[in-house]
């Protein structure tokens, strides 16, 4: 079999590289097989030569089963898994159709998702690759504890160790209160040093890691401290936090649109004006912070956190803050793959990876508006069409 050849009008590889016109690249069994620029002979083409090429979007932090703009986001985690695999069904799709081919679930509850990612493996339903948490460690009186929580080391212990059973990819848990709870202000922190360090140890020694909701304050500090992979949000962390980020190498997860796009909390539970008061509130901390933390070297990826469909927004607002275009780019995709230890396998357009990959119609490095239009999404090789499911082309 000679594969398929796809005709590229722009190719943005993630490599680092300057974009090339007229680049060619050839995927055969899912994976690319080469990037040149002429046509193997026998092979069927995909004519994309009119647009800008580039690997597939990496949402580093989102939940298949919520929908924040419909309100109260633990009371929609607490309902039956029914309810949540169909509401992950339709939000998935919505994900794959604007352009995200792998999305990292950061807690669900039932272990929904990780019967959803075997769904999407078996091609059951359509939606981007899925790495998952199962349930995020949340303590009794902490932020995004839904309806489980684990206190003290061994409780800890256990709920990581269960996940991972069931075979999670990481272990995400919620160290300081949240943007959207109203109890709790966005730098207390409800876990110790030693939950923290216990969770740590428990997804380093299953080879993985752990991934910490963070906004900043002394949970913050404890997470990078005690080794966590990546801050989730960050949106109050200092510029000595930042420092220490930077000197740890560890990941700042940047999620914008939860709390500053019309699809985010605002259109829920922004409606009650001391949710409504907080989010403004961290707009204009951000809006001040952000610029600086971003050029300041620390490593950077982003997440949609369930406002499904609008990574785009997320590399938009990463330019408003200063980023460079090419960055942004890169930040939404080969920095995604690394800041979720995936980039020997997705992230770049290069041989051997998967054949993840979206076509834009206009030109993302000039204006990052083109990257609300994408007419094509190609994952592991197969061509998915809008909203409406695929048809394998
Ligand atoms: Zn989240």
């Amino acid at each position: 079999m000679t594969g398929r050849a796809i005709r590229c009008g722009t190719l943005f590889d993630g490599t680092g590289a300057a974009p090339v016109r007229n680049a060619v690249i050839t995927v055969q069994d899912g994976r690319i097989s080469a990037v040149g620029t002429t046509t193997p002979a026998g092979a069927e083409t995909l004519d994309l030569g009119d647009r800008f090429v580039m690997p597939g979007l990496i949402d580093c932090h989102s939940h298949a089963s919520i929908v924040p703009g419909e309100g109260d986001q633990l009371g929609q985690l607490c309902r039956g898994p029914v309810p949540q695999a169909l509401a992950a069904t339709r939000n998935l799709r919505r994900d794959l159709a604007a352009g995200t081919t792998t999305m990292r679930i950061m807690g669900e509850e039932h272990f929904v998702d990780i019967d959803v990612r075997e769904g999407i493996e078996t091609g059951v339903i359509t939606g981007p690759r899925l790495l998952v948490a199962g349930r995020g460690l949340a303590a009794n009186n902490g932020h995004g504890r839904a309806l489980t929580s684990y206190d003290g080391v061994d409780d800890v212990r256990r709920g990581a160790r269960e996940n991972l059973r069931r075979g999670a990819n990481h272990v995400k848990i919620f160290v300081t209160g949240g943007v959207s709870s109203p109890g709790t202000t966005p730098t207390s922190s409800a876990y110790t040093r030693e939950e923290i360090r216990a969770a740590v140890e428990e997804a380093d020694r299953a080879g993985t890691y752990a991934a910490a909701h963070a906004h900043g304050g002394p949970g913050l500090r404890l997470a990078v401290q005690e080794g966590v992979g990546t801050i989730e949000h960050g949106a109050l962390a200092t510029d000595e936090d930042i420092a220490l980020m930077i000197e740890r190498r560890v990941w700042l997860i940047c999620t914008f649109g939860i709390f500053m796009h019309p699809d985010g909390i605002e259109g829920g539970d922004g409606k009650r004006p001391a949710i409504m008061d907080k989010m403004r509130w961290a707009r204009r901390v951000v809006g001040e912070s952000f610029p600086r933390h971003l050029a300041s070297g620390v490593r950077f990826a982003v997440g949609t956190d369930a406002v499904h469909g609008r990574l785009p927004f997320e590399l938009q607002t990463l330019v408003r803050f200063g980023v460079s275009p090419h960055d942004a780019l890169l930040a939404g995709t080969r920095w995604g793959a690394e800041a979720c230890r995936i980039d020997g396998d997705v992230g770049t357009l290069a041989p051997g990876k998967r054949a993840d990959l979206i076509a834009v119609d206009g030109d993302p490095l000039k204006d990052m508006a083109a990257m609300d239009r994408v007419t094509t999404v190609m994952k592991a090789g197969v061509i998915y069409d809008g909203v409406f499911g695929r048809s394998e082309r």
